[in-house]
């Protein structure tokens, strides 16, 4: 090997490890993953639906569109209207309005920084203190949040910086190869150390995938100053939300849920008792099998009512204390009516004997209770009293209620709602009455499903069975026509042998097969079989069209 060559080699060697180290600063950087992902794959790989989510395939999604068919057409009748608020929101919002010591905030929510895409990320790789240089600058125009933690990172930035610009000019052609080994070797240490630097710089506002939509309907009544309607305005929506709870069956990470919100006005018992109606009515309507309406009160966050039954609770249940399991002993001081919620055999006989909420509620609360439940009665609405049905959170308040249904095992909950006067206030709008709730669509429809509620059939009307040149260009004429008239057709993109279309027609469920020849074009006449029973007729087209659209063989 000549000398070049030999100083080629080091070179090469040289930079080879300098990638590395690179690769080392990227991967901490947690870009390494991102890349691998984008990267496309040399051993053949089988995608799959990301766990917790699923596929909605046909015929279930028939099923899913009736039912949301269904929440139209009835809450439409109770003179709601439809909102569609986005699947993003700020995280700021959820941690505000579902709290941030619950679960769905502080373990399930999807959440990520909204990096401005202009920003110079990439340049790291090859231009460690250009990058630097750019980070800080991006930080002086405003293009990065000016957070505490920003602030410190740019100082470090700014002691890093000259040093990184004075390690980038190694001298490769050294005749040294110990001062080279060095110089590289500080140069990777300072792309590790930039690497973590730049790691903990936000770059934007933290964003999450909604868990639920209540939170984006206040936000949208604030920001839209709907408060300037007519009160109360009726708003449903549907939609997906997505948690990252452990899936079983009726729980996902992307489940669908219809719910409604009455917000403005005043709290009416009448607006509860109608809100309640309203959802029982779309529950009927699809018949759902074994409903059960829970409902309670839980007051309201005024000395007098709520915080004193908390007191109360929390006495009682220091007096049991030993008796219960860790996650109830740890609510006794941090919420102690979610105790009420324990699932725990052991503790249910300790709980029965617990103080209920109705009997010490402010005379204000109770009148308003005792007034939902005459309401409700009014409207022929079957309820039973749950008083251990309650919320963790401050601004929920007096009615709550939960549906369950058959079907469904330990998650058989296809319903929560309840009264948040206080919750549009909390997110920064004016003082406004709201009540809501949320079904869960997917156990609704798991359960509809185990009740054999499904569609019935998912085949097509009509199979044309055509063959010839001719006959093409009066099916394609003649399915034009039935779809017009609402029919589903089957029209081969291909000739096919009658016996061959007609095992086809067959397999696709369809009620009929349209056979058409060159003959049948030539004469103008279309043989219609029916397949349930293999007779056959003929038809000028618009005698086909009357058949299969009125009469005895309507579809
Ligand atoms: P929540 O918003 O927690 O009050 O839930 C309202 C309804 O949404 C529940 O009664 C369930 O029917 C449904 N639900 C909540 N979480 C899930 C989930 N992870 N998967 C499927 N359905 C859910």
């Amino acid at each position: 090997m000549s000398e070049q060559d030999q100083e080629k080699a080091a070179k090469r060697a040289q930079w080879e490890e300098i990638n590395r180290a690179k690769a080392l600063a990227r991967q901490k950087h947690g870009e390494e993953a991102a890349l691998a992902a984008t990267r496309p794959v040399e051993v053949k790989k089988q995608f799959q639906a990301v766990k917790g989510t699923r596929d909605l395939l046909p015929p279930d999604t028939s099923l899913w569109n009736r039912v949301e068919r269904t929440a139209h057409d009835v809450f439409g009748t109770f003179g709601f209207g439809e909102i569609r608020v986005p699947a993003l929101e700020s995280t700021e919002l959820f941690a505000r309005s579902i709290g941030v010591e619950t679960d769905v905030v502080s373990k399930e929510m999807y959440t990520f920084e909204d990096r401005p895409s202009d920003l110079p990320h990439d340049e790291l790789k090859e231009h460690p203190p250009e990058y630097a240089e750019k980070i800080l600058g991006s930080y002086e125009q405003g293009d990065l949040p000016k957070t505490l933690g920003n602030g410190q990172v740019m100082q470090e930035l700014r002691k890093l910086l000259p040093e990184c610009k004075a390690a980038s000019q190694i001298n490769f052609v050294s005749d040294d190869e110990q001062t080279t080994r060095e110089a590289v070797k500080k140069y990777n240490e300072l792309l590790v150390r930039l690497a973590y630097v730049t790691s903990r710089i936000s770059f934007g506002e933290f964003l999450s995938l909604r868990p639920e939509a209540t939170a984006s309907v206040c936000r949208a009544y604030i920001e839209h100053n709907l408060n300037q309607l007519p009160q109360p305005v009726k708003l449903y929506y549907m939609g997906p939300m997505f948690r990252r709870e452990r899936p079983q069956k009726g729980r996902y990470r992307q489940f669908y849920q219809i719910g409604a919100e009455v917000l403005g006005g005043n709290d009416a018992p009448a607006i509860d008792a109608e809100v309640i109606e309203m959802v029982m009515t779309f529950f009927d309507k699809l018949e759902l099998p074994g409903l059960q309406l829970d409902i309670n009160s839980i007051g309201h966050n005024a000395p007098e009512c709520r915080p004193k039954y908390v007191e109360l609770l929390r006495t009682e249940l220091r007096k049991v204390q030993d008796q219960l399991g860790p996650d109830s002993q740890r609510r006794i001081e941090t919420n102690p009516l979610r105790v009420l919620d324990s699932k725990l055999e052991s503790e249910q006989a300790i709980i029965a004997k617990l103080p209920h909420i109705a009997d010490h509620l402010c005379d204000a609360c109770r009148t308003h209770y005792a007034d939902v439940k005459s309401q409700l009665q009014l409207r022929g609405v079957i309820y039973r009293e749950n008083w251990r049905l309650v919320r963790g959170l401050d601004y929920y308040m007096r009615t709550t209620f939960e549906i369950t249904a058959k079907g469904l095992g330990s998650q058989n909950a296809v319903c929560g709602g309840g009264r948040y006067d206080g919750l549009v206030e909390l997110l920064g709008g004016p003082p406004t009455k709201g009540i809501g709730f949320a079904i869960g669509e997917d156990r609704l429809i798991l359960s509809l499903q185990d009740a054999g509620k499904v569609p019935a059939r998912q085949g097509r009307d009509v199979y044309i069975a055509w063959m010839g040149e001719h006959a093409y260009a009066a099916a394609v004429r003649t399915a034009k026509v039935l779809r017009e008239a609402g029919l589903s057709v089957e029209l081969p993109p291909a000739e096919q042998k009658f016996g061959k279309a007609l095992e086809r027609a067959v397999k696709l469920d369809s009620r009929y097969a349209l056979i058409l020849g060159d003959n049948e074009v030539s004469e103008g006449m279309f043989t219609l079989k029916t397949l349930a029973d293999g007779t056959q007729e003929k038809y000028t087209e618009p005698q086909l069209l009357e058949r299969l659209t009125q009469g005895d063989g309507k579809l």
